[in-house]
């Protein structure tokens, strides 16, 4: 037998109905705060990664899945959206195009991790970004939009964390103060945080190892060393969520794991699963379009995993399935009228079911109970001569004879609009 690869899943009939929920959802919000939707290829050059996720990220350096195509050229399976929605939004030169630049995207990410409950190696990502606006009620916006969408999801206990990572000017600084205040701990801590040390200090922050907590705990804020406007710009994002009413709690810690983030970066957090408990992450990259050959436009963005927002959706979503309607021919002679019946009943925009394998009546209205159908249509020699089709209700096994013509409208009365919750 050959089986799915370590760290990827199929996602089958019974669950994938909450995806369904969940992409609904999340499109139809999308669209009531006037974003569009993008799709871009998942496979890209290898360097837009290198460049744009950066070269001293762990995805870069440890999880990417590259390779030399048979032209020679060095790809990746993406292992996120920004970078790719940077390269539509610049080679299409979507900002003159339309009337605002916010997008989004839904689709599968790749990472080489190990695998555990809530990562995996092939995960989905909602992905939402908006390009050429750097107000702070932008900013707002975009963590308004991450925070209802996990609320309308009816996942409880979701809590946002919000933090600022300065700009240009002022990282400079605290990188120094960080770097000095690490001072003689630097050589106990581990071999990634003395690494970090050098490339990218603020990435120490990230540290998962217990023995470097109580000296990460005791490291300087970024919020201390923010420049006037960076100060400023999270003053009002923070006054633009009070106003909305969304509780928002500042995270030292939350410097993300990505080179790009400037300014605002924030987080939600669900229950923890396994452990993992980010259900999402994003934050403001004012520097990285112009880094891939664009013009100089700030962004602000999140990804969303989907994995973990159908993991975290409450019980009370359950797969739901269109009511449907079963034909059952008696004897050979009926059969070919019940698939003219079947075929009509699709036509008219109605979900609809038949046994083709098994001729006897009793298997086939087993099958309509395994499918759950809603009603039944007994279609035989009796009532063919009659021009009839018996109707049955599955839900009460009442039945009753109804003329041929008025089959499809009975039918439609019987199941349409609604849906049935599955068991
Ligand atoms: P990131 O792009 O790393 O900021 O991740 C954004 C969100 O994607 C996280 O908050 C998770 O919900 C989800 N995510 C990231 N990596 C994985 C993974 N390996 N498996 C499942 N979900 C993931």
């Amino acid at each position: 037998m050959i089986t799915a690869i370590r760290g990827t899943h199929d996602i089958l009939p019974g669950e994938v109905e909450k995806w369904h929920y969940v992409e609904r959802t999340a499109r139809r919000l999308c669209e009531r705060y006037g974003y569009v939707e993008i799709r871009t290829p998942i496979i890209e050059r290898e360097e837009l990664f290198t460049k744009g996720t950066g070269e001293t990220t762990d995805i870069v350096q440890k999880e990417m899945y590259s390779f030399t195509d048979k032209g020679g050229e060095r790809v990746t399976l993406r292992p996120e959206a920004t970078p790719s929605m940077v390269r539509a939004y610049v080679e299409h030169s979507l900002e003159q195009v339309l009337p605002a630049t916010k997008l989004f995207s839904l689709g599968p990410m790749f990472r080489y991790e190990r695998p555990q409950k809530g990562r995996q190696r092939q995960f989905h990502q909602l992905d939402v970004e908006v390009f050429a606006m750097s107000d702070p009620a932008i900013d707002a916006e975009v963590i308004d939009l991450a925070w209802t969408l996990v609320n309308e999801l009816g996942i409880g206990q979701a809590e946002l964390l919000i933090n600022s990572v300065g700009c240009k000017a002022c990282r400079p600084a605290f990188q120094q103060a960080l770097v000095a205040a690490l001072g003689d701990d630097l050589p106990k801590m581990c071999q990634d945080c003395q690494r970090r040390a050098r490339t990218n200090p603020l990435r120490i922050y990230d540290c998962k190892v217990e023995a470097d907590q109580p000296i990460i705990d005791r490291l300087p804020h970024a919020i201390d060393y923010l420049c006037e406007a960076c100060a400023a710009h999270f003053a009002g994002v923070r006054a633009h969520l009070d106003a909305f009413g969304i509780p928002w709690r500042i995270s030292h810690r939350l410097v993300r794991g990505l080179d790009y983030y400037t300014r605002t970066t924030f987080e939600v957090l669900g229950q923890t699963i396994g452990a993992q408990n980010a259900l999402l992450g994003g934050g403001r990259y004012d520097g990285l379009v112009e880094s891939l050959g664009g013009p100089d436009r700030p962004g602000i963005g999140f990804a969303a995993g989907l994995e973990r927002l159908v993991l975290a959706l409450p019980d009370s979503v359950s797969a739901t399935r269109p009511r449907r309607a079963f034909v059952v021919a008696i004897g050979e002679d009926a059969r070919g009228a019940a698939l003219t019946l079947l075929r009509e009943l699709r036509a008219a925009g109605l979900a609809a079911d038949m046994e083709f394998e098994s001729r006897g009546v009793r298997a086939q209205m087993k099958r309509a109970d395994r499918l759950k159908a809603y009603v039944t249509l007994v279609v035989g020699g009796d009532e063919l001569a009659r021009g009839e089709v018996t109707v049955r209700d599955m839900a009460t096994g009442a039945q009753r004879p109804v003329a041929r013509s008025a089959v499809i409208e009975t039918v439609r009365t019987a199941l349409t609009g609604r849906e049935t919750t599955e068991a």
